[in-house]
């Protein structure tokens, strides 16, 4: 199963009350940036340019409780930067989950071996790894040698000590969608729950633009792989597939993935930064949401990323897609 139970009845309790108590920006998952420092340096990265003059700053365990409770999503990643080189990240987990939060922890893996020693394994505790690649194109993405080799010893290690571990996969314009899929079968032999893939974002802090897939070619490469699976687990929903097969319209809901950082609240939204707020309320009530979107703005207008159109795609869900929603989950 793809959603527990108890994950499944936590979405729909968050948007039936959130319907009821008129709320129309329901908030899914909380993007929680406790700090932008990175024992990596990769190509595609935009948070590390974009808030390099802040890198040494860090969310103290309170401030991380405080804004996941200002949102109330029933689901918190924890990212960056590297999230496993702030010094109180088992705090935060751990008082995040006492509180009845999902995680979603994502990481570059370079830590993951020595953290899963630190922790204890729990269902409501996702551990996401990024990979990109086999070895030579992930570690040449990611500017350093052993970080595919570190990566996969980490997932191994928490796969045995039975931790949930996904892995998460940028694809670019110049990934070779063969080696992805065999990089998905390779990683499914290792016991991971499954993958999380999306299309590379146009960060404007990233100087190698060309690298980055037009809205057409994003089609044509999701077609592609979702045709070759074969098996291998997605984790991202069959609705927001077919959104990146160009077979769905989607309008994209910023505020369904709230990001809070060592600046305060993200706005408009996961991946374009306009300014910042000091609380949750602000940022909902102070953005002008009518701006923003793929017709509003044209930073906007390749974008496909789940952070922006995964809970779209579950809000405009019909009874079919209800019904896919819910094979897929029990797949
Ligand atoms: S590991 Fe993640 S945060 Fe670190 S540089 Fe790479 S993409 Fe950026
Ligand atoms: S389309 Fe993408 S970049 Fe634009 S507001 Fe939505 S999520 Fe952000």
């Amino acid at each position: 199963m793809i959603y527990s139970a108890k994950l499944s009845s936590k979405i729909i309790k968050n948007i039936i009350s959130n319907k009821i108590r008129g709320v129309d920006k329901i908030p899914y998952t909380l993007m929680l940036e406790p700090l932008f420092k990175c024992n990596l340096n990769c190509s595609g990265c935009g948070r590390i340019r974009e808030y390099r003059e802040v890198l040494s700053k860090k969310l103290t365990v309170s401030e991380c409780i405080d804004a996941a409770q200002q949102a109330k999503a029933p689901v918190v990643s924890i990212t960056g930067g590297e999230p496993l080189i702030h010094p109180q990240i088992k705090e935060i987990v751990n008082e995040l989950l006492k509180r009845g939060f999902f995680i979603y922890l994502c990481t570059n893996g370079l830590l993951l071996s020595d953290f899963v020693d630190e922790i204890k394994p729990k269902k409501e505790l996702n551990l996401v790894v990024h990979l990109d690649g086999f070895s030579q194109v992930h570690n040449s993405i990611a500017g350093a040698n052993n970080v595919f080799e570190k990566a996969i010893e980490g997932i191994e290690k928490a796969v045995k000590l039975n931790f949930r571990v996904m892995t998460n996969t940028t694809i670019y314009k110049n990934t070779d969608e063969n080696e992805i899929l065999n990089l998905f079968s390779y990683l499914m032999t290792l016991g991971i729950q499954g993958v999380l893939v999306s299309p590379g974002f146009h960060y404007s802090s990233v100087e190698k633009k060309d690298m980055f897939m037009e809205k057409t070619e994003i089609y044509k490469t999701f077609a592609n792989i979702y045709s070759k699976l074969n098996g291998i687990k997605i984790y991202n929903t069959p609705l927001y597939w077919e959104f990146l097969q160009g077979k769905r319209n989607l309008k994209c809901m910023p505020w369904s993935t709230p990001t809070f950082n060592v600046k305060g609240w993200k706005s408009p939204c996961y991946l374009i930064t306009d300014c910042h707020f000091s609380t949750y309320r602000e940022y909902i009530e102070n953005t002008s949401w009518e701006k923003y979107g793929t017709d509003a703005d044209q930073r906007c207008f390749n974008c496909m990323m789940h952070c922006g159109f995964e809970a779209s795609a579950i809000s405009s869900a019909g009874m079919n897609d209800l019904l896919k929603i819910l094979k897929w989950n029990f797949s």
